[in-house]
């Protein structure tokens, strides 16, 4: 299979949103419910991608080039997912595995019965994409976000947000064709009054499986025009063998444990205070005769102390 790209066209979208709900839908994840929901008071809802929300389209309004435009003010739509770098980042300092790049068609895919909850991804994605929910498990955090829908690619299918799509502003298929199509497009618009209209994810800046045609430029769309991988990442490398062999041996140490633990059987014993002879309890046998222990309970102990308890000096 050849390498993989979803394009999104900026310039074509309408910004229905079907796209975030096809998403919602395919991978079944929860919308707040009414009453609940941090609404952001513009057409941008919710405000940013979340635990539950892989996807949002953004709603940027900017200076419209005067020569060609019939309104002084234009819509910058912008797609706010995982971009699938090339590089993956997040998959490089993920410990867990949990998140892995696919080979074959270049999508960062996750496997969330991985993730250990460490969010060493969130602070490696240039991008600030991945985002948490919680599983159930007191303190747990288990990683959401896009997986490039490699169970449909796998199945033949687009992507659920391409498949939605009506005017055509999501695209799918070999990076390669989707990259000339970009450039075709950013072509046209610069043939069309609109000068700094560029592809974002392409080879030369910094490459991704998300390609973005952003018809009034970078900022404008809310896209980062260099983005670079943090130095945390190399750091990240150099510790990984060494948090790898803290966690080796901490699994090894419990597993010893377990296994020593698992041929202790406890002996339960039993006191009896007439003969003062201590029993075992299953079995019957003396195991230590005549032993003066004492037979008075705890709770007798300590009430004969209080100085109004129970047996206490005062109590009469
Ligand atoms: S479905 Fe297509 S047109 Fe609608 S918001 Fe998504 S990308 Fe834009
Ligand atoms: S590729 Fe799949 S998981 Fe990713 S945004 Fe589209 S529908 Fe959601
Ligand atoms: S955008 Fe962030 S989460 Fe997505 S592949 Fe890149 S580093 Fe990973």
């Amino acid at each position: 299979m050849a390498e993989k790209a979803i394009l999104f066209d900026s310039s074509k979208c309408t910004a229905c949103k079907g796209c975030q709900v096809a998403c919602k839908c395919w991978n079944d994840l929860p919308s707040p419910a009414a009453g609940e929901a941090k609404w952001s008071g513009t057409h941008q809802n919710p405000i940013d991608i979340n635990g539950d929300t892989r996807l949002i389209i953004t709603f940027n309004e900017t200076e419209a080039p005067a020569a060609y435009s019939t309104k002084p003010i234009g819509w910058a739509f912008g797609r706010r997912s995982c971009q699938h770098c090339d590089d993956a980042p997040c998959a490089t300092v993920c410990p867990g595995g949990a998140i892995t790049k696919d080979e074959e068609t270049g999508m960062v895919t996750v496997d969330d019965s991985k993730c250990i909850g460490c969010q060493y991804c969130k602070s490696a994605c240039p991008f600030d994409v991945p985002r948490y929910y919680n599983d159930g498990t007191f303190g747990k955090s288990i990683i959401n976000k896009c997986s490039g829908c490699v169970d449909r690619i796998g199945a033949g299918m687009e992507p659920a947000c391409v498949a939605t799509c009506q005017p055509d502003a999501l695209k799918f298929g070999d990076r390669d064709e989707m990259l000339k199509i970009a450039n075709e497009k950013v072509e046209w618009l610069h043939e069309h009054g609109y000068p700094d209209a560029c592809v974002a994810g392409n080879d030369e800046n910094y490459k991704t499986h998300v390609l973005h045609v952003l018809k009034y430029g970078y900022e404008a769309h809310g896209q980062l025009e260099n983005p670079s991988i943090p130095a945390t990442v190399a750091m990240t490398q150099v510790m990984k063998p060494v948090t790898g062999a803290i966690s080796g041996l901490t699994v090894v140490g419990l597993g010893a444990m377990f296994a020593l633990a698992a041929g202790y059987d406890r002996r339960r014993l039993a006191y009896n205070p007439e003969t003062q002879d201590t029993l075992d309890y299953d079995t019957g046998e003396v195991v230590q005769h005549g032993d003066p222990q004492d037979s008075k309970s705890v709770m007798e102990h300590i009430t004969e102390n209080l100085p109004f308890g129970k047996g206490g000096k005062n109590h009469e």
